[in-house]
Protein backbone atom coordinates (compact mmCIF):
# COMPACT_ATOMS: atom_id res chain seq x y z
CA UNK A 1 0.00 0.00 0.00
CA UNK A 2 1.11 3.96 -0.49
CA UNK A 3 -0.14 7.03 -1.19
CA UNK A 4 -1.13 7.36 -4.97
CA UNK A 5 -2.00 11.33 -4.38
CA UNK A 6 -3.16 14.13 -2.37
CA UNK A 7 -6.02 16.41 -2.64
CA UNK A 8 -5.83 19.58 -0.85
CA UNK A 9 -8.56 22.25 -1.13
CA UNK A 10 -8.08 25.33 1.02
CA UNK A 11 -5.52 23.78 3.16
CA UNK A 12 -2.85 26.26 4.89
CA UNK A 13 -1.29 27.66 1.86
CA UNK A 14 -3.20 25.51 -0.68
CA UNK A 15 -6.03 27.85 -1.68
CA UNK A 16 -6.73 26.43 -4.59
CA UNK A 17 -8.22 22.77 -4.90
CA UNK A 18 -4.62 20.60 -5.50
CA UNK A 19 -3.92 17.22 -6.51
CA UNK A 20 -0.61 16.09 -5.68
CA UNK A 21 0.29 12.67 -7.53
CA UNK A 22 3.15 10.22 -5.67
CA UNK A 23 4.82 7.59 -6.95
CA UNK A 24 5.03 4.10 -5.32
CA UNK A 25 9.02 3.62 -4.01
CA UNK A 26 10.18 7.71 -3.69
CA UNK A 27 9.09 10.92 -4.55
CA UNK A 28 11.02 14.15 -3.59
CA UNK A 29 9.19 17.68 -3.33
CA UNK A 30 11.16 20.39 -3.86
CA UNK A 31 11.05 23.90 -3.62
CA UNK A 32 11.91 27.32 -2.29
CA UNK A 33 11.67 28.15 1.95
CA UNK A 34 8.51 28.75 2.36
CA UNK A 35 6.70 27.56 -0.33
CA UNK A 36 4.48 24.77 1.63
CA UNK A 37 6.99 21.48 1.31
CA UNK A 38 6.25 20.68 4.65
CA UNK A 39 2.10 21.66 4.59
CA UNK A 40 2.54 18.88 2.13
CA UNK A 41 3.13 16.26 4.92
CA UNK A 42 1.56 18.28 7.35
CA UNK A 43 -1.89 17.62 5.51
CA UNK A 44 -1.03 13.91 4.76
CA UNK A 45 -0.18 13.99 8.95
CA UNK A 46 -4.03 15.45 9.22
CA UNK A 47 -6.14 13.70 7.26
CA UNK A 48 -4.67 10.62 8.61
CA UNK A 49 -5.17 11.73 12.30
CA UNK A 50 -2.00 11.28 13.12
CA UNK A 51 -0.75 14.52 14.43
CA UNK A 52 -1.88 16.74 17.35
CA UNK A 53 -2.68 20.38 16.30
CA UNK A 54 0.81 21.49 17.51
CA UNK A 55 2.98 18.29 15.01
CA UNK A 56 1.25 19.97 12.15
CA UNK A 57 2.57 23.76 13.20
CA UNK A 58 -1.25 25.22 13.94
CA UNK A 59 -2.27 26.12 17.00
CA UNK A 60 -5.68 25.39 16.42
CA UNK A 61 -7.56 23.42 14.15
CA UNK A 62 -8.82 26.02 12.37
CA UNK A 63 -5.40 27.59 11.60
CA UNK A 64 -5.44 25.09 8.80
CA UNK A 65 -7.73 26.61 6.50
CA UNK A 66 -6.73 28.73 3.66
CA UNK A 67 -5.99 32.11 4.38
CA UNK A 68 -5.05 34.62 1.93
CA UNK A 69 -4.13 37.34 4.75
CA UNK A 70 -1.84 34.52 6.79
CA UNK A 71 1.62 36.59 6.45
CA UNK A 72 0.20 39.60 7.43
CA UNK A 73 -2.14 38.18 10.34
CA UNK A 74 -5.34 38.88 8.74
CA UNK A 75 -8.48 37.25 9.75
CA UNK A 76 -10.11 35.34 6.97
CA UNK A 77 -12.94 36.32 4.79
CA UNK A 78 -14.20 33.66 2.23
CA UNK A 79 -14.98 30.28 3.21
CA UNK A 80 -13.86 28.69 6.37
CA UNK A 81 -13.47 25.30 5.23
CA UNK A 82 -10.59 23.02 4.19
CA UNK A 83 -10.54 19.12 3.16
CA UNK A 84 -7.77 17.22 2.43
CA UNK A 85 -8.00 13.44 0.71
CA UNK A 86 -5.13 10.69 1.04
CA UNK A 87 -5.59 8.26 -1.83
CA UNK A 88 -3.50 5.17 -0.89
CA UNK A 89 -3.25 2.55 -3.83
CA UNK A 90 -4.06 -0.59 -1.55
CA UNK A 91 -4.33 -3.20 -4.98
CA UNK A 92 -2.26 -5.33 -3.20
CA UNK A 93 -4.40 -5.67 -0.51
CA UNK A 94 -2.76 -4.71 2.09
CA UNK A 95 -6.03 -3.80 3.81
CA UNK A 96 -8.66 -6.41 2.87
CA UNK A 97 -12.05 -5.73 2.07
CA UNK A 98 -13.91 -6.90 4.69
CA UNK A 99 -10.81 -4.47 7.14
CA UNK A 100 -11.75 -1.36 5.61
CA UNK A 101 -15.76 -2.19 5.49
CA UNK A 102 -15.49 -3.43 8.83
CA UNK A 103 -13.85 0.21 9.76
CA UNK A 104 -16.39 2.38 7.56
CA UNK A 105 -19.12 0.12 9.27
CA UNK A 106 -20.97 -0.05 5.70
CA UNK A 107 -20.84 -2.57 2.07
CA UNK A 108 -20.97 0.47 0.50
CA UNK A 109 -17.41 0.77 0.18
CA UNK A 110 -16.73 0.98 -3.39
CA UNK A 111 -13.93 -1.27 -5.10
CA UNK A 112 -10.47 -1.10 -2.26
CA UNK A 113 -8.15 -1.25 -4.63
CA UNK A 114 -8.17 2.24 -3.75
CA UNK A 115 -9.12 3.68 0.11
CA UNK A 116 -9.95 7.46 0.33
CA UNK A 117 -9.51 9.08 3.29
CA UNK A 118 -10.64 12.31 3.75
CA UNK A 119 -11.16 14.80 6.39
CA UNK A 120 -12.91 18.62 6.69
CA UNK A 121 -12.31 21.10 9.09
CA UNK A 122 -15.25 23.28 9.20
CA UNK A 123 -15.29 26.71 11.05
CA UNK A 124 -18.97 28.20 11.75
CA UNK A 125 -19.01 31.69 13.71
CA UNK A 126 -19.10 30.33 17.35
CA UNK A 127 -17.53 26.64 16.76
CA UNK A 128 -15.70 24.36 14.53
CA UNK A 129 -16.21 20.63 13.02
CA UNK A 130 -13.98 18.05 11.97
CA UNK A 131 -15.35 15.46 9.60
CA UNK A 132 -13.82 12.04 8.31
CA UNK A 133 -14.48 9.77 5.51
CA UNK A 134 -13.58 6.67 4.52
CA UNK A 135 -14.50 6.14 0.88
CA UNK A 136 -16.89 8.61 0.90
CA UNK A 137 -18.54 6.64 4.29
CA UNK A 138 -18.67 8.96 7.20
CA UNK A 139 -16.46 7.86 10.28
CA UNK A 140 -14.51 8.57 13.74
CA UNK A 141 -11.25 8.87 13.80
CA UNK A 142 -10.96 5.81 15.85
CA UNK A 143 -12.08 3.95 13.03
CA UNK A 144 -9.32 5.57 10.95
CA UNK A 145 -6.63 5.46 13.32
CA UNK A 146 -7.86 1.01 13.68
CA UNK A 147 -7.89 0.92 10.16
CA UNK A 148 -4.52 2.46 9.53
CA UNK A 149 -2.77 0.36 12.69
CA UNK A 150 -3.70 -3.13 10.17
CA UNK A 151 -1.24 -1.79 7.73
CA UNK A 152 1.22 -0.53 10.68
CA UNK A 153 0.38 3.50 10.17
CA UNK A 154 -0.28 4.56 14.08
CA UNK A 155 0.40 8.15 15.23
CA UNK A 156 3.34 6.74 17.71
CA UNK A 157 5.37 5.19 14.76
CA UNK A 158 7.83 6.60 13.14
CA UNK A 159 6.04 6.49 9.10
CA UNK A 160 6.34 10.38 9.19
CA UNK A 161 10.18 11.76 9.77
CA UNK A 162 9.61 15.47 10.48
CA UNK A 163 11.90 18.37 10.31
CA UNK A 164 14.18 18.82 13.08
CA UNK A 165 13.70 15.03 14.00
CA UNK A 166 16.91 13.85 12.32
CA UNK A 167 19.10 16.74 14.09
CA UNK A 168 17.15 15.20 17.31
CA UNK A 169 18.15 12.01 16.81
CA UNK A 170 21.72 12.83 16.65
CA UNK A 171 22.04 14.97 19.57
CA UNK A 172 20.12 12.15 21.85
CA UNK A 173 21.89 10.32 24.06
CA UNK A 174 22.52 6.81 23.31
CA UNK A 175 20.61 5.49 25.09
CA UNK A 176 17.17 7.63 23.89
CA UNK A 177 18.81 6.89 20.86
CA UNK A 178 18.37 3.34 21.94
CA UNK A 179 15.09 3.34 22.58
CA UNK A 180 13.85 4.49 19.30
CA UNK A 181 15.84 1.54 17.57
CA UNK A 182 13.95 -0.94 19.95
CA UNK A 183 11.03 0.81 18.77
CA UNK A 184 11.49 1.12 15.45
CA UNK A 185 12.83 -2.69 15.31
CA UNK A 186 9.42 -3.76 17.26
CA UNK A 187 11.72 -5.13 20.66
CA UNK A 188 10.11 -2.16 22.55
CA UNK A 189 6.42 -4.06 22.65
CA UNK A 190 8.30 -7.51 23.76
CA UNK A 191 10.34 -5.54 26.80
CA UNK A 192 7.25 -3.98 27.89
CA UNK A 193 5.32 -7.14 27.70
CA UNK A 194 8.52 -9.10 29.69
CA UNK A 195 8.14 -6.14 32.64
CA UNK A 196 4.35 -7.18 32.68
CA UNK A 197 4.78 -10.50 33.04
CA UNK A 198 7.52 -10.12 35.88
CA UNK A 199 5.35 -7.64 37.43
CA UNK A 200 2.77 -10.50 37.76
P1 LIG B 1 11.04 25.38 4.32
O1 LIG B 1 11.90 25.05 3.13
O2 LIG B 1 11.47 26.65 4.98
O3 LIG B 1 10.87 24.24 5.28
P2 LIG B 1 8.37 24.85 3.28
O4 LIG B 1 8.34 24.69 1.80
O5 LIG B 1 8.34 23.61 4.10
O6 LIG B 1 9.59 25.78 3.71
P3 LIG B 1 5.90 25.49 4.57
O7 LIG B 1 6.28 25.56 6.01
O8 LIG B 1 5.22 24.25 4.10
O9 LIG B 1 7.16 25.81 3.66
O10 LIG B 1 4.94 26.71 4.18
C1 LIG B 1 4.95 27.90 4.90
C2 LIG B 1 4.00 28.87 4.23
O11 LIG B 1 2.65 28.45 4.41
C3 LIG B 1 4.15 30.26 4.81
O12 LIG B 1 4.33 31.16 3.74
C4 LIG B 1 2.83 30.50 5.49
O13 LIG B 1 2.41 31.82 5.41
C5 LIG B 1 1.90 29.60 4.71
N1 LIG B 1 0.70 29.23 5.50
C6 LIG B 1 0.62 28.48 6.62
N2 LIG B 1 -0.65 28.39 7.07
C7 LIG B 1 -1.41 29.09 6.17
C8 LIG B 1 -2.81 29.39 6.06
N3 LIG B 1 -3.71 28.94 6.96
N4 LIG B 1 -3.21 30.15 5.00
C9 LIG B 1 -2.33 30.60 4.08
N5 LIG B 1 -1.01 30.36 4.13
C10 LIG B 1 -0.54 29.62 5.16
MG1 LIG C 1 9.56 22.88 5.66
Amino acid sequence: MYIKALVLDNFKSFGRKTKIPFYEDFTVITGPNGSGKSNIIDAVLFALGLARTRGIRAEKLTDLIYNPGHEDGDASAGPREATVEVILDNADETLTRSQVVNAAGSDDVGDVDEIRIRRRVKETEDNYYSYYYLNDRSVNLSDIQDLLAQAGVTPEGYNVVMQGDVTEIINMTPHDRRKIIDEIAGVAEFDAKKEDAFEE
